[in-house]
């Protein structure tokens, strides 16, 4: 059996396909490509004969994976985070389902690393030596790792106000780091500019095929560490939505391998914040496509995407599972980030945070259901975040007594 099953690459729009052993960045019509596999030739054959139990990573789905020879393959350990059973905040919640998968634990903090590992593998097997990308701070950390370590030199740029962290992770591997007093939008147009003078690689969201291949894992780790039920409901904040198509990608990857059944599949919800809405309003809306979100803010900043380029796509993957779409404020954000932190000893990521504020919201209006099993995904580290939380801690005095320490006299 060869490493991987992938037969070819096709336009979700036109349908038109193309070769992956070029190299291909979005369709003619302007669409993404999404890597496409020869399932039948797996068909029928058990999960622990598709899948690589040998290896406690994402490479555990080489077979599903589209990097065709193992040498190509670059990887600091990435994937198979855990799942945490949430049963203090669940109990509160109504939720005595709630799950979190903790993405924190990966490699430079976010699960970005999940779509750096494959999408720089492919990138390497296909003969990259430069890349470019614009992003919102987590991708840029983990691609400019990730070549780092491939030998591809890279070209991010960021917005000014992204999490200063990512800015240093950007730098200490070596990347060509820059910033732009804008959005990722802005940055994006600038890497634009870059690829049509100088022939870089397009490393922005869904501009090459493989970094949702990377983060379709969440998906197949989900369904396994399930075992044999299957989760009733799934959020993910969503900016560009990859996480989410990705995770929808592998559903249906087990559907066509005979693994689970089509009509009982988890609700997909994409949680967004009230300051960076589009795709919630285009599903309030019931369109198939979503509108630029002008001035866009959030402090949870991977997820302050104002338009996506793949919004069809995760629009599609909501409609088919009879998910949802939710906003969440500010406010509940931090909140939840507290909640978490408190009630279950995990500092996760902002954006993590808005997916716990809409499990909460949706338990109330009933959309969640009773005993329904519900994994909210943390997408990363909340000490990337150090803004996120304030403290004011009295300095003590040397030699401070007990109850100057406490503020009030023992007794
Ligand atoms: C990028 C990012 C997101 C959003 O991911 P998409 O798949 O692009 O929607 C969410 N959380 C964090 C921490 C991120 O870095
Ligand atoms: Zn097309």
């Amino acid at each position: 059996m060869s490493y991987s099953s992938i037969s070819h690459l096709t336009c979700p729009k036109c349908g038109s396909e193309y070769d992956d052993t070029q190299l291909n960045q979005l369709c003619s019509c302007g669409s993404p490509l999404l890597v496409e596999y020869d399932l039948s030739s797996l068909k029928g054959k058990k999960k622990e004969e598709v899948f690589d139990t040998s290896r406690n990573d994402l490479w555990r789905y080489h077979q599903l994976l589209p990097v065709r020879d193992p040498e190509n393959v670059i990887t600091l350990g990435e994937g198979m985070s855990p799942l945490i059973a949430m049963n203090t905040l669940g109990k509160k919640l109504g939720i005595p389902g709630l799950y979190m998968k903790d993405e924190g634990m990966i490699p430079s903090g976010s699960f970005k690393a999940r779509g750096a590992a494959v999408g720089i593998s492919k990138a390497k097997e296909l003969g990259v030596k430069q890349l470019a990308m614009p992003t919102n701070g987590n991708a840029g950390a983990a691609w400019s790792l990730y070549s780092a370590r491939a030998g591809i030199e890279s070209y991010i740029i960021m917005p000014v106000d992204a999490p200063e962290i990512t800015r240093k992770e950007v730098a200490v591997s070596g990347s060509h780091l820059y910033l732009v007093d804008g959005l990722i939008s802005d940055a994006g147009a600038i890497v634009g500019g870059l690829v049509k003078e100088q022939g870089f690689y397009d490393a922005s969201t869904l501009k090459e095929p493989y970094r949702i291949e990377g983060k379709k894992t969440m998906g197949h780790e989900i369904l396994e560490q399930f075992g044999d039920s299957i989760p009733d409901v799934i959020l993910y904040p969503t900016g560009g939505g990859v996480g989410l198509i990705g995770i929808y990608k592998a559903i249906q990857e087990w559907i066509s391998l005979g693994w689970i059944k089509e009509d009982k599949v988890p609700r997909l919800v994409a949680v967004q914040a009230e300051g960076c809405a589009p795709i919630v309003k285009a599903w309030e809306e019931k369109k198939t496509e979503s509108e630029f979100w002008q001035d866009s803010y959030t402090a949870a900043f991977g997820i302050n995407v104002p338009k996506a380029i793949g919004d069809f796509l995760v629009l599609e993957a909501i409609y088919k599972t009879e998910g949802c779409a939710v906003a969440v404020t500010e406010t509940d954000i931090s909140t939840y980030q507290k909640s978490v932190a408190e009630l279950e000893g995990s500092f996760i990521c902002p954006e993590g945070a808005a997916t716990f504020a809409a499990a909460a919201s949706l338990r109330e209006s009933g959309w969640i259901k009773e005993g329904e099993k519900v994994i909210c995904l943390n997408t990363g580290l909340g000490i990337k975040y150090p803004e996120s939380v304030h403290t004011a801690p009295r300095t003590l005095e040397k030699g401070a007594s007990p109850d100057q320490v406490l503020g009030h006299v023992l007794v």
